[in-house]
């Protein structure tokens, strides 16, 4: 199998365990993402998807995006800038955000982070998971001033 068909079985299986249906649009934009791997915002994913896929439309790609959350194979990504991107790797990592370019970089680092979740279940919440955000100025950023 060549590694876009173990992609497309991949979605495929994941859609029909969930009975979703399996649409060429959901196989071409998470092969997108795969071969990206790295943070993107649905404009992006609308950009690079529509040579192919001409009639796709944004609002079909946030629902693609939050389809894809659902099922686990993608993180939804706040960054300081109000820009929501999407994340197709899905281990636990963290970020830093550039506040002037908005590059992101991924950190990883084994955070201790469970005193942060025991805090937010004692406000009532029901968290998911922490992450922390970096900011500050990439490299070239701080480079230039
Ligand atoms: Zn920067
Ligand atoms: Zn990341």
């Amino acid at each position: 199998m060549s590694a876009v068909e173990s992609i497309d079985a991949e979605l495929t299986e994941l859609l029909r365990a969930r009975g979703q249906r399996v649409t060429s649009q959901r196989l071409v934009i998470n092969r997108m993402l795969r071969s990206r791997d790295q943070h993107v915002t649905a404009e992006e994913v609308l950009g690079a998807v529509t040579q192919t896929l001409p009639g796709t439309s944004l609002p079909t790609v946030y629902a693609t995006l939050e389809l894809f959350e659902q099922l686990g194979i993608v993180r939804r990504l706040n960054s300081g800038g109000g820009a929501v991107l999407f994340d197709s790797r899905t281990v636990d990592h963290h970020h830093a955000i550039c506040r002037d370019c908005g590059a992101v970089q991924d950190i990883d680092d084994p955070a201790e982070l469970s005193g942060v979740l025991q805090a937010a279940r004692d406000a009532g919440f029901a968290p998911d998971r922490a992450a922390v955000v970096v900011d500050g100025l990439c490299a070239a950023c701080a480079a230039a001033s």
